[in-house]
């Protein structure tokens, strides 16, 4: 298993997010973020609204995929 937190992913906060593949830690982000936004809370609002302005441009959100992708590859098992 390896382990990102939600800061590292594009997110707001500490909380640690422990997969085996980066596809799987990608979509656990998310429920994350998900849960953050209905919760309203006000730092991973403004995380998503970056990630949102980001989507907008394939280019750039396919360069922070793949970027995301090898930081997750180089970590250590845990
Ligand atoms: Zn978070």
């Amino acid at each position: 298993m390896k382990t990102m937190t939600c800061k590292q992913l594009g997110g707001a906060c500490d909380d640690e997010f422990h997969a085996e593949t980066f596809d799987e830690i990608a979509e656990i982000s998310k429920q994350h973020g998900m849960e953050m936004f209905q919760q309203k809370d006000e730092a991973h609002l403004k995380a998503m609204s970056k990630m949102q302005e980001l989507i907008q441009k394939p280019e750039e959100m396919k360069k922070w995929f793949e970027t995301k992708k090898k930081e997750f590859a180089a970590l250590p098992e845990d």
